[in-house]
C-alpha cells in the first residue's frame, strides 16, 4: 500500500519567512518577512496544508534576546499572516546554543521528532524547506523530502554542495509552493476507482 503523505510542511524561519542576518534575528523590528513568502504559506493553507515551523534560536541560549522577544517575533508573523489568511500551526524551535549538544538543535532532528509526535504523523516524504544545509539533514533523518531555497544562507549552501541526495532547489519560498501545489494537483488520483486507462 503506498504511503500516505500528510498534508504538512515544515519550514525553517530565518532565511525561509523572514530575512536572515549574521548578527541573529532579534527583536519584531529585525523580524522582517521574505517578499512573497506569507503569501505562500497561505497559499499552501488554502490547498489544505499545515504549515510547521523549526527553527535554531541559539540566541536565546547565548542571552541575546529573551524569549518575550520571540514571542513577540511571532505573534508579529501570526498577524501577518492572519491578514492574508493564513496561518502557522505550531513553531518549534532550539533555544540552546551548539556547545550543549542537545538533541533538538538541528542537524539533529528533535524538532522534527516532535512534530511528528505533536501531529501524530509520520513525517516521511513531508517537504522540509530550509536554507542551511542542518535543515535538510534534520528532515532527511526522519525522511522528509528536502528543498533548498537561495533566500538567506541558501545561495552559500548551494554553492558549499554537499546536499542530501534528492534536494531541490527554488528561487523562495513562493516558488517552492507553486512547483510544490502544481505537482501534487497532478498527482491527485483519478476519481473513478475502475482502473482503465
Ligand atoms: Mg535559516
Ligand atoms: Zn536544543
Amino acid at each position: 500500500m503506498p504511503h500516505h503523505i500528510p498534508k504538512l510542511v515544515v519550514l525553517d524561519r530565518d532565511g525561509v519567512i523572514n530575512l536572515d542576518s549574521d548578527y541573529f534575528v532579534k527583536s519584531p523590528d529585525e523580524w522582517i518577512p521574505i517578499p512573497g513568502s506569507l503569501e505562500a504559506i497561505a497559499m499552501l493553507n488554502h490547498a489544505g496544508y499545515r504549515v510547521v515551523v523549526a527553527s535554531n534560536q541559539s540566541g536565546i541560549g547565548r542571552g541575546l534576546f529573551e524569549m518575550s522577544a520571540l514571542n513577540a517575533m511571532h505573534q508579529k508573523m501570526h498577524k501577518a499572516l492572519l491578514a492574508l489568511g493564513g496561518r502557522v500551526d505550531a513553531v518549534f524551535f532550539c533555544p540552546h546554543p551548539a556547545a550543549e549538544n542537545c538533541g533538538c538543535r538541528k542537524p539533529k532532528a528533535g524538532m522534527l521528532h516532535q512534530i511528528a509526535e505533536r501531529f501524530d504523523v509520520d513525517l516521511r516524504g513531508v517537504p522540509v524547506v530550509g536554507d542551511s544545509l542542518r535543515d535538510l539533514q534534520a528532515g532527511v533523518e526522519v525522511r522528509c523530502a528536502p528543498h533548498l531555497v537561495k533566500t538567506g544562507k541558501g545561495l552559500r549552501t548551494l554553492e558549499k554542495g554537499g546536499l542530501p541526495p534528492d534536494t531541490r532547489v527554488h528561487d523562495d519560498l513562493h516558488a517552492f509552493v507553486e512547483t510544490f501545489l502544481a505537482e501534487r494537483a497532478a498527482v491527485t488520483p483519478p476519481s473513478t476507482p475502475d482502473g482503465r486507462s
